[in-house]
């Protein structure tokens, strides 16, 4: 995935001619840090992991990525998340910078106890790093507002009441309203503007989605709630398809008792890895990364892609579907809804000011749209499709603000 980072950063450095040195600046990471977990089990065992940290870039602010908890996170994986994040923050124009991490751990095996120790291991491994003005998690795959506000409150053991620390967090420890939702919610947000540029709207379209999970789940609810038909959804364990729409609040109260979609009766059953391939106008990745690639591309039927997911697709599998005439939604501007209303969030939590539902609702709309006429702009411009857009977008805000920083007016292809 790092490779598919890098080759995308290097497309839009070209289309700015950045010289050899400030691509080195721009794509190096600041930090990164490896460090050893290790708890006692339930059964008296000790527990054994590694938590990674990498801090891409702090030209636009503090440092923002979510945390993975998951047997595959590494400092390469968690080094290409940072990198899209730094990207992501300036596409969508927040103030902050990019960063990423994890722990290589399956939730899943873990008691509750088990799991807030493993947390608050990392966070006192990682408390002099992170911080409200430095580097600021939130939920990503296997996370969620729970663990969120275990790590404030040990983070706020250290440095005292430290809510801007962490976003995602539950609305009673200073969360905010709608932040769950929203990376679902921009996703929607994306579809609507996608087909408003052809004329079109979500309820005349059909939709396959895979990963049911917050951001899957929530993007499939409001989908349905304008109109849109979601006639196909997988998760790890299966997939499900149903001509003329499944019964999406049916399906999600289904997922949340069960934490899966599979045996759900409202539909009928297919193999999980079917849904790329699956008869819609609309495809979401909503899962994991590296699932549109060479070998699945030429079957896609959707003529248009949200990619809700981090680096779902290959760069190989970019081009073929640049060929193809599919519209894409790059992932750093398609699941930006999340880092959207976390700096909403952070926002709320260093002015100790509360902001309500519909606040954050009407002003995550309009930054994505914002976002997506930013990136349609630059497309049109640059006569390239909305992924190159999108990275020259965030390339040349990032280029700017590093340079000024560093050198005042120094130029980025000097
Ligand atoms: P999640 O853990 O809540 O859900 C992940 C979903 O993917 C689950 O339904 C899981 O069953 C499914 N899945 C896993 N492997 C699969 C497979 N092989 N086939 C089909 N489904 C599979 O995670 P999430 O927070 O919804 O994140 C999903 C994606 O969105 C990730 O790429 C994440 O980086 C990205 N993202 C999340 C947020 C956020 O706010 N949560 C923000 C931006 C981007």
């Amino acid at each position: 995935m790092l490779e598919a980072t890098n080759t995308y950063f290097q497309h839009a450095a070209e289309h700015l001619s950045l010289s050899e040195r400030a691509r080195q600046i721009l794509l190096g990471p600041y930090r990164s840090i490896k460090v050893e977990i290790v708890v006692e089990a339930d059964d008296g065992n000790l527990l054994q992991f590694y938590g990674y940290r990498v801090q891409h870039d702090y030209s636009r602010g503090p440092m923002k990525g979510g945390l993975r908890y998951h047997p595959s996170v590494d400092e390469e994986h968690s080094s290409a998340l940072a990198a899209l994040m730094t990207w992501k923050t300036a596409v969508i124009d927040v103030p902050f910078g990019g960063a990423k991490g994890g722990i290589n751990c399956d939730p899943s095996l873990l008691s509750k106890r088990e799991l807030s120790a493993v947390t608050r291991t990392f966070v006192s491994a990682v408390h002099d790093v992170i911080g409200p003005n430095l580097d600021i998690p939130a939920p990503d795959v296997n996370t969620n507002p729970e663990i969120m506000g275990w790590i404030m409150d040990e983070y706020s053991k250290y440095k005292g009441f430290s809510p801007g620390v962490v976003t995602g967090k539950p609305l009673s420890l200073f969360g905010s309203e709608g932040r769950t939702e929203a990376t679902g919610r921009g996703v929607m947000y994306m579809l609507q503007s996608a087909l408003a540029t052809d004329g079109r709207e979500i309820k005349d379209v059909t939709v396959a989605i895979q990963g049911f999970g917050n951001v899957g789940s929530h993007a499939a609810r409001l989908i349905a709630e304008q109109g849109g038909q979601v006639v196909a959804v997988a998760d790890h364990l299966g997939g499900l398809y149903k001509k003329g729409g499944i019964d999406i609040p049916a399906l999600c109260a289904y997922a949340t008792k069960h934490h899966t979609i599979k045996g759900f009766e409202g539909a009928d059953s297919m193999p999980n890895t079917e849904i790329i391939t699956y008869e819609a106008d609309v495809l979401i990745p909503a899962a994991m990364e590296d699932v549109i690639t060479q070998e699945n591309v030429q079957q896609i039927k959707a003529q248009y892609i949200i990619e809700a997911a981090n680096g779902p697709t290959t760069p190989v599998a970019h081009e073929a579907l640049v060929d193809k005439g599919i519209v894409v939604i790059p992932d750093i501007l398609a699941n930006a809804g999340g880092v959207t209303v976390s700096y909403f969030e952070w926002a709320q939590n260093i002015q100790q000011f509360k902001w309500d539902y519909e606040r954050v609702v009407t002003e995550l709309e309009k930054k994505m749209k914002r976002g997506y006429r930013d990136v349609l702009a630059m497309a049109q411009e640059r006569k390239v499709d909305l992924r190159t857009a999108a990275f020259i977008l965030g390339v040349q805000r990032v280029g700017e603000a590093s340079f000024a920083r560093e050198q005042g007016a120094s130029s980025l292809s000097g």
